[in-house]
């Protein structure tokens, strides 16, 4: 099917959306062109995938290694008891089919892991990172700075969760993770949500936030959340929002273009998603 013209079942579909004057009939077939890649599907990758799903993202990859287990269902509300012991990117992937025949759904049953990363990631535009460690994030981002990929990022944990894009490929003032992280945080500093918890609500709000911005960057409107973060606390019903700036010295994006592709490319093996 054509990338440049829309179906009457298309039309029909997005109606609701292409009336808004920033979105328009442009802005659903550049949707419709756009290749984003999911890097997780649990709490976060749910809203994520079922909000570019619907929206029309023309093709829409989904990579988990991991398989739907009866603790997941409180907040990862794609999956449902049918699914248990099936493949997370299956049960997600039968999801999306299911929301909208419009677009194309690609499952990558692994692991990311720093053997599959280049590979994976050089077949999408844009990837949304749905992770819950360190290791995964920090391969995501340098994977995608070598490879010119913007990064949205969502992270959330108890009852809080935060919202950023890196994009530090396009030069300028935009940061990126190892500006916010110049050293590799231990996984003692990172516990995962099955230690310390989440409330799924909240996955929802950061997911949404983040799909949203992936449809900006697709779209082209808005500003961006590059070289900001915007944090969201549950508890109080609270946004708030700090900026993060470029690091001169940062490990990653500020030396020689060079230099950053084979420290990018020189990351830890490490699985998760
Ligand atoms: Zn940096």
């Amino acid at each position: 099917m054509s990338e440049h013209v829309l179906t009457a079942g298309e039309h029909a579909y997005y109606q609701r959306q292409m009336v808004l004057p920033e979105w328009g009939e442009a802005g659903q077939l550049r949707l419709k062109a756009a290749r984003v890649l999911v890097v997780g599907a649990g709490g976060l990758g749910a809203p994520v995938l079922q909000y570019l799903g619907a929206a029309g993202v023309g093709v829409i990859g989904i990579a988990d290694g991991d398989f739907v287990e009866v603790s997941n269902l409180h907040r990862q509300v794609i999956h449902t008891m049918e699914d248990l012991d099936t493949p997370k990117t299956t049960s997600a992937a039968t999801r999306l089919r299911r929301g909208n025949p419009h677009v194309e759904v690609v499952e990558h049953m692994v692991p990311v892991t720093v053997a599959n990363a280049a590979d994976l990631i050089s077949g999408y535009d844009i990837v949304a990172d749905c992770t819950d460690n360190f290791a995964t994030r920090d391969l995501l981002h340098a994977t995608c700075h070598a490879l010119g990929r913007t990064l949205v990022s969502g992270a959330a944990q108890m009852t809080e969760g935060t919202v950023t894009t890196f994009a530090a490929f396009r030069g300028g003032e935009n940061p990126c993770f190892r500006c916010l992280y110049p050293t590799p945080l231990p996984p003692e500093m990172t516990p995962s949500c099955s230690m310390v918890g989440v409330a799924g609500p909240v996955l929802t709000v950061i997911g949404g936030l983040q799909a949203m911005e992936v449809v900006k960057e697709i779209l082209g409107i808005g500003e961006g959340l590059s070289g900001r973060i915007v944090m969201y606390d549950g508890l109080s019903a609270g946004f708030s929002e700090i900026p993060l700036a470029r690091r001169a010295d940062c490990p990653c994006c500020g030396g020689s273009a060079t230099a950053q592709g084979e420290r990018a490319m020189a990351q830890p093996p490490v699985t998760g998603g």
